[in-house]
């Protein structure tokens, strides 16, 4: 029979609620057997819903049992946290942001390597509807070569009170919707990051950014322009793609959009100046609607509300598949941040070689 592997939680907060309710749902080889969390009243949860609640996290790791670690606690313990558990053994699960800064990274990955353990993150937004469609529709060659990415969310509620307006603890919006972002853009273009733009702003929270607009530009000329807002009253679509040949939106987190596909040039030029809604102008005078071809998409049926197949490929890579959220890409995403912050603080365009 297959091995079942048991799983310990450092850090039983919201995060780790979903990954409980995940693991309930799934049919994956991970079975969760206890947590720690330095707050009391998640331990006295984690025991009503039939789990171990260990004393310190100590416990939880002289555990033999255990074999994987999840961490989920805030930004700034990431790393301490989890080279404790590859030094006790484990294999290692991290919540993003991975770590605040490159060199934390550095120091999990070489652990890693000396323990022989596997590390991965959960950056679970790479299996989001929304992202997947994009993805494909780019993929299936229908708008040409992408040479612009869109990519926002927008919210107007704010941040939630307590860490994520702490900048100690890692908070603010680029550590936690832009590492989503910037990686979902950089899993789906390896080139290099050629340059990195911020502007980064404290509208609401003193300390940190609760809205930001970066651009980074890509060795093979695609420019990826992220926004994330937390007081935007008015919505953006989801993504908004150029491409030589046709322009692609998704409006919704389902993957909804469509596509308008160039079929020939417009050359009804004219001799004279058309005088259009825009005013007088050849340029942007409406299309002739028989040039293009609008493609509806909808909701990708293959892939489920939440999709998180992080458990899964742990276990195959532990069983010795190779891993598909590995240290190096997040990495890669972790250097791009730290170009934007000093890209923000300095107001300048930062060459990079990422
Ligand atoms: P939270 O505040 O709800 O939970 C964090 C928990 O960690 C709290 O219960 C806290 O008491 C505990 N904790 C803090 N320091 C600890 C320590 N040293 N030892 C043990 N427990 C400790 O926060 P959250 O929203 O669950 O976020 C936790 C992590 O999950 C963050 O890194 C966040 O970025 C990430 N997250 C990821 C996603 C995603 O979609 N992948 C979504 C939300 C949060």
């Amino acid at each position: 029979m297959s091995k079942i592997y048991n799983l310990g939680i450092i850090g039983y907060g919201g995060m780790a609620g979903n990954h409980r309710r995940q693991l309930e749902q799934q049919n994956v080889r991970v079975k969760l057997k206890g947590v720690f969390d330095i707050d009391e009243s998640r331990l006295e949860a984690a025991k009503e819903q039939g789990y171990i609640a260990y004393s310190s996290k100590e416990e939880l790791l002289n555990d033999k049992e255990i074999d994987i670690v999840l961490v989920a606690t805030t930004n700034e313990t990431h790393r301490d946290l989890a080279i404790e558990a590859l030094r006790a053994g484990k294999h290692v699960i991290c919540e993003k942001p991975v770590t605040m800064t490159s060199a934390e990274l550095e120091d999990i990955i070489a652990v890693s390597k000396e323990c022989g353990k596997i590390f991965t993150i959960d950056q679970n937004r790479r299996y989001n509807r929304d992202f997947i469609n994009v993805w494909r529709t780019i993929d299936s060659g229908v708008i040409g070569k992408p040479y612009i990415i869109e990519s926002r969310v927008e919210g107007s509620r704010g941040m939630p009170a307590g860490w994520r307006t702490n900048k100690a603890q890692g908070g603010g919006m680029m550590f936690d919707w832009g590492v989503h972002l910037i990686d979902q853009i950089m899993y789906m273009n390896k080139t290099k990051v050629t340059s990195v733009y911020c502007k980064m702003y404290s509208i609401n929270y003193a300390e940190v950014d609760d809205n930001f607009r970066l651009v980074m530009t890509f060795e093979d000329g695609l420019t990826s322009q992220i926004e994330i807002s937390t007081n935007n009253f008015i919505t953006h679509p989801r993504f908004y793609v150029l491409g030589t040949e046709g322009t692609m939106v998704v409006t919704d987190w389902d993957g909804t959009g469509k596509v308008v596909k160039k079929l020939c040039d417009d050359e009804g030029w004219g001799t004279e100046i058309k005088k259009v809604k825009a005013g007088p102008t050849k340029t942007m005078a409406p299309r002739d609607p028989s040039t293009v071809k609008e493609i509806i998409l909808t909701e990708p049926k293959d892939v489920t509300d939440n999709l998180d197949p992080v458990y899964e490929q742990l276990v195959n890579a532990i069983e010795g598949s190779p891993l598909v959220i590995t240290a190096q890409q997040a990495l890669r995403v972790v250097r791009v941040m730290e170009a934007a912050f000093l890209s923000s603080e300095k107001n300048e365009v930062i060459k990079t070689d990422i």
